[in-house]
């Protein structure tokens, strides 16, 4: 199967891992552009416009972190972290600030590759229609912004403003986890003081129009302690 070459950026300051990844995933078929420093992979992430991110976490100048906040400000490109160091609280961190995945340094070649590959995978379609506005589609659900319309598998389903909005958000990063904090931060404002159930409400909400059975739903997850997970391959196991 040909298609067409992706290209790779590569953040990373450690001269062995550039190398070893600029060798290995060039075998893969991808282009790999390599930065050494967090300023430099900013600069480079707005002129080649990479199909996705391999970013380390520790960075001279600026942070992994601070990249990837940078780069989620406009972009869905998919990401994944590179980091040295474990656990759950860095998970979640890379979570947090919308990484799509996390791999832990030593990793093997094939592992990433695998990684990267899944992620691509999962990216939401997104589509400009006949009037060139932005359109999500994933797995069946459909959202036109422009004309403020969701179908389901083709059928229109009638949606007020916030639900309209968080579904937006859930489409908009499908595969990922966002927290409660994050969701409501960006419906209701960093100032909302109200009852955090209006979030679990309006998913309820939600869900009664968009899941088939949505006493089990298979697109919008719960992730217990977190938040809530748009899931890009709704129908598979
Ligand atoms: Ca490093």
């Amino acid at each position: 199967m040909t298609e067409p070459s992706r290209t790779v950026l590569v953040v990373e300051d450690e001269e062995s891992y550039i190398d070893a990844l600029t060798v290995g995933l060039k075998r893969e078929g991808f282009r790999v552009v390599a930065a050494r420093d967090g300023a430099e992979g900013l600069r480079l992430f707005a002129s080649t416009k990479p199909d996705i991110v391999l970013l380390d976490l520790m960075l001279p100048r600026v942070s992994g972190i601070d990249v990837c906040r940078q780069i989620r400000a406009t972009s869905r490109v998919p990401i994944i972290m590179l980091t040295a160091k474990t656990g759950e609280l860095e998970t979640v961190v890379g979570l947090e600030i919308g990484a799509d995945d996390y791999i832990t340094k030593p990793y093997r070649m094939r592992e990433l590759v695998a990684r990267m590959r899944a992620v691509l995978r999962r990216s939401p379609t997104e589509v400009a229609d006949e009037s060139g506005r932005e359109v999500l589609d994933v797995g069946g659900v459909r959202l036109d912004a422009g004309r403020h319309e969701v179908t389901v598998d083709g059928a229109a389903v009638t949606m007020p403003l916030k639900e309209f909005e968080l579904l937006e958000i859930l489409l908009e990063n499908a595969g990922r986890v966002l927290t409660r904090d994050t969701l409501i931060d960006r419906i209701w404002g960093p100032n909302y003081v109200g009852d955090t159930k209006t979030l679990d409400v309006h998913i309820k909400r939600i869900r009664s129009k968009i899941e088939s059975d949505p006493a089990n739903p298979k697109r919008i997850k719960t992730i217990r302690g977190l938040g809530y997970r748009y899931e890009n391959r709704p129908h598979q196991p």
